[in-house]
């Protein structure tokens, strides 16, 4: 992954200091978008690192932080002013990844942007993630927006296989043979009843989209 590949989500209230960190982040190659509330940084476009300021007008940083981190895996990356020491450990406890003391050089910022992403890529190998979908193949285990769903081994071997590629289409054959490891060349009625349950558990019919005479993709999960 290329600096072109990451998007970062600036949350900072001050459009002066938005402004440079967007500017100087595109130059270097990032895909940048900013965020002046906490509304705006939760109704955000998903993106691969956050860069938080914690003084915000419309809430607390350090409880953004949580819902961020709730909702997405992207890296969290607290910006704080050196007096803000107890909200920056609280920010770390409620799951951001480093923190940057104001003021900052931009060459610091990019190496820790960097380092961030490393370090979320190499131990989430194991996590699948879409939309507010994160899919653990390690402990397979299943959380929607944060909130645990509750799969039989069969749901979740079958989500899996569609969560591997998001948005591919797989076929039910596929599905078939790669769950129950079998050739079956028998009516596939079975698949459905258990992409039935999974869509009642994940809460959204959309979650899985059936597609005609092909087989299923994973859809928008909200
Ligand atoms: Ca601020």
């Amino acid at each position: 992954m290329t600096s072109a590949d990451v998007r970062v989500l600036i949350v900072e209230d001050d459009p002066g200091i938005a402004g440079s960190l967007g500017r100087g982040l595109t130059r270097a190659g990032y895909r940048t978008q900013i965020a002046g509330t906490v509304a705006d940084a939760l109704a955000a476009d998903p993106c691969d690192v956050v860069l938080l300021d914690l003084g915000l007008p419309d809430g607390d940083g350090v409880e953004l932080c949580v819902s961020l981190r709730a909702r997405s895996d992207a890296a969290i990356l607290v910006i704080t002013a050196r007096v803000e020491e107890p909200d920056r450990v609280a920010a770390l406890d409620a799951g951001a990844d480093d923190y940057i003391v104001k003021p900052f050089g931009f060459a610091e910022l990019t190496a820790r942007i960097r380092a961030v992403l490393r370090r979320s890529r190499i131990t989430d190998t194991h996590l699948l993630t879409h939309g507010r979908l994160r899919i653990d193949t390690r402990t397979r285990q299943v959380t929607s927006g944060g909130q645990e769903v509750t799969l039989t081994p069969t749901e979740f071997d079958i989500l899996e296989c569609l969560a591997t590629d998001p948005g591919r289409v797989v076929a039910r054959q596929e599905i078939i043979e790669r769950v129950w490891n079998t050739r079956w060349y028998g009516p596939t009625r079975v698949l459905d009843v258990h992409i039935a349950a999974l869509r009642r558990k994940l809460g959204d019919p959309a979650a899985i989209v059936t597609v005609y005479a092909r087989g299923f993709r994973l859809g928008e999960v909200r």
